[in-house]
């Protein structure tokens, strides 16, 4: 029922608009050429008849597709980013498209010799004659999150065109910096006005979200003593020493690279230091809240027993409060994520309900009073050269748009 060809278009036509976000300018949008695809999408949704499209002064779209019923249901929300990682290049994306995949490897770039294989992403083999858009190797693609655009729009045009197709009232906004984690921030939830919204940003078809991590970040700066090194007996603290000592007091098994699942962690991900100062920055992750308010604590007692034990306050722990798992906002309204996993399996889709290892725009918009889960928008390996996406996941994406629209406006009849 999705035209395959004009999906495929639309999705080509946004992934070759660069628009990678900058973590390091506070301004917002952080990218000035994020305006070039928020003005793009603003004209479409007008011509494709979508009401009330409204392009905002920090570069959110937002625009209604009016209830066709003559019965009042809860008007629900999609929400996609138009920003993309500023981890890989975004700029001169060059999509390619493997029509009727067979399984082999798929030579992104022959002059650089870049190979997307199955042995090293056995997923691609789920896709198998199906048709995949890849990069030429040297850019990400960007299907994170343009792919959830692409449905967004599809699925708005979809039932513009089937008004036969009964819906209650559907709010979209897509918004900019969410790979630097703003794109929460300056969204004006009472505007949009929804009871409840789905993010179209998860990867593998299926994928239904509705638990993310706690975050905070930690900062721990040990100031040391500088004495020429020939006369130093008992004179000079080297903060990188006692650095060491901090960072081995911290659960060593409790680290990224050996968790999974509903496993938290702590992440030393920066480390600064001369003896006169060192600075250590952590993440610190857990789906629990009460196990991830003792890992913060844990920060904090190492540090305490440390200054103790020195005799001198030479270690200062700063900790931040990030994100939180929007399980807590979402489980007092479980029918949301119902409704989508319903929906899923009457379109013969596998609902592949995982907690998520990150944070999503959701989660913000779920404190900020929107809860918001996450479904699929089809991609695989984000943020990087072998970024790629199968146009039949999107295209079941949009189907999973169109039918939870109509499932709303059955169970509230
Ligand atoms: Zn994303």
């Amino acid at each position: 029922m999705i035209d395959k060809k004009k999906i495929t278009e639309r999705f080509i036509n946004y992934v070759t608009i660069n628009t990678e976000s900058d973590p390091n300018n506070p301004a917002f949008p952080s990218t000035e050429n994020q305006w070039n695809l928020a003005k793009i999408l603003e004209k479409e949704l007008i011509e494709i008849g979508m009401q009330d499209v409204e392009l905002d002064d920090n570069c959110y779209i937002m625009a209604t597709l009016p209830s066709n019923l003559d019965y009042k249901v809860p008007t629900i929300g999609f929400v996609a980013h138009i920003d993309t990682s500023p981890d890989f290049s975004g700029a001169n994306v060059k999509p390619k498209i493997v029509e009727n995949y067979q399984g082999n490897d798929i030579v992104l770039n022959e002059e650089q010799q870049i190979i997307l294989s199955p042995n090293d992403f056995d997923d691609l083999l789920l896709y198998k004659r199906q048709t995949l858009i890849t990069t030429d190797g040297t850019t990400l693609l960007g299907a994170d999150d343009k792919a959830g655009v692409t449905e967004i729009v599809s699925a708005m045009e979809y039932l513009i065109q089937h008004p036969e197709i009964k819906h209650g009232k559907i709010r979209i906004c897509f918004t900019p910096d969410e790979e630097v984690g703003k794109g929460a921030h300056l969204f004006n939830v009472e505007k949009f006005d929804a009871e409840w919204a789905y993010t179209m940003d998860g990867s593998q078809i299926g994928e239904l979200e509705y638990e993310n991590f706690n975050a905070a970040s930690a900062k721990i700066t040990i100031n040391g003593k500088i004495v020429h090194p020939g006369y130093a007996k008992g004179k000079m603290i080297n903060s990188m020493l006692i650095a060491n000592e901090y960072i081995s007091a911290v659960p060593s098994d409790e680290v990224p690279e050996k968790t999974e699942g509903y496993e938290g962690f702590f992440h030393l991900h920066d480390l600064k230091g001369d003896v006169e100062q060192t600075v250590l920055e952590y993440i610190i992750r857990d789906h629990d809240f009460d196990v991830f308010e003792k890992r913060k604590y844990l920060m904090q007692k190492i540090a305490f027993d440390m200054n103790k034990q020195l005799g001198k306050e030479l270690i200062h722990v700063e900790i931040k409060n990030q994100y939180f798992n929007m399980k807590e906002k979402v489980l007092p309204v479980k029918h949301i994520v119902d409704i989508a996993e319903e929906v899923m399996k009457d379109l013969d889709i596998k609902p592949l309900i995982k907690p998520i290892r990150g944070g999503t725009d959701g989660s913000q918009l779920s404190f900020k009073g929107l809860p918001c889960p996450n479904i699929f928008a089809g991609g695989h390996n984000f943020h990087g050269r072998f970024e790629y996406v199968p146009v039949e996941s999107m295209i079941k994406a949009t189907e999973v748009i169109i039918g939870i629209s109509e499932k709303v406006a059955e169970k509230y009849s």
